[in-house]
């Protein structure tokens, strides 16, 4: 069944998609493009980062982390880095605190447990990256107890905590003063690319983010995100909110500083 799925994935990637594997273990009932978010996720058997950098100083800072990585692989547009865990984390506070932590020791770009990442063994169909072949660097059998991971946690402690109100993050279009934070937008885009939406000017076009509600999973593409905005439309669901966006996408604006600056 991996085997036929993975086929699937790599004739899809031919066409030009994007080919992505999450790492985190999802429950059973998430339906096609759905990434699911944090509450999907039952365990991480590893954690990773995305550098977003493909100059051999960048691989030496990967190779150079300690504890060092257990595999290194080479997306066309950077590296990712993952560590293999001797036990599947389920903590997803505690996830979020790794990844946080080897985030910042690789100057990475900020993943979170639901995060996706290019398929190793397909091409990287971005524009600018020339097809790229995906391909694993370097690969060890090591597999790391999560105490070693402490002392980036632990510095972390000196950084604030995260705003008690991040559940209670809203909506306000119309008000005064708020701005849509561009790290977010970016986030949700790059995302949206990822899985294989086209972009025309502000807006990123591609299947809709909710197939449930069409006949047909939305074969079709009435699904547009404006990337200045942050507006997702669909012909057929109306207007949907960067935030149920981030929802559904499983991206936690809280981890970018909030849905707007
Ligand atoms: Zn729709």
């Amino acid at each position: 069944m991996l085997v036929d799925a993975l086929g699937k994935l790599l004739a899809a990637n031919r066409l030009g998609w994007g080919a992505f594997v999450a790492v985190g273990l999802r429950r059973h009932g998430l339906t096609r493009y759905r990434r699911g978010g944090e509450s999907d996720l039952l365990a991480l058997p590893a954690v990773f980062v995305d550098l977003d950098n493909p100059t051999s100083d960048a691989l030496a800072r990967l190779r150079g982390l300690r504890p060092a990585p257990s595999c290194i692989t080479f997306t066309g547009g950077g590296y990712h880095a993952y560590w293999w865990l001797d036990e599947p984390l389920a903590d997803m506070g505690l996830a979020r605190r790794m990844l946080r932590g080897l985030q910042r020791g690789a100057n990475s770009d900020p993943l979170s447990p639901v995060q996706s990442l290019r398929l190793v063994g397909s091409r990287n169909t971005k524009p600018g990256r020339d097809n790229a072949f995906c391909q694993i660097v370097e690969m060890y059998d090591s597999y790391h107890r999560l105490e070693i991971f402490s002392p980036l946690l632990s510095r972390l402690t000196t950084q604030p905590a995260s705003p008690p109100s991040r559940r209670r993050t809203t909506y306000h279009p119309t008000s005064r003063g708020t701005t849509i934070n561009p790290a977010v937008l970016h986030a949700v885009s790059d995302q949206l690319i990822h899985i294989g939406y086209v972009q025309q000017s502000d807006w990123l076009s591609g299947p809709c983010l909710y197939p449930g509600h069409h006949q047909h999973g939305d074969v079709h593409h009435s699904f547009g995100f404006n990337v200045r905005t942050g507006y997702g439309n669909c012909f057929r669901c109306g207007s949907i909110l960067l935030k149920d966006i981030c929802h559904t996408l499983g991206i936690q604006p809280a981890d970018y500083g909030g849905l707007f600056v």
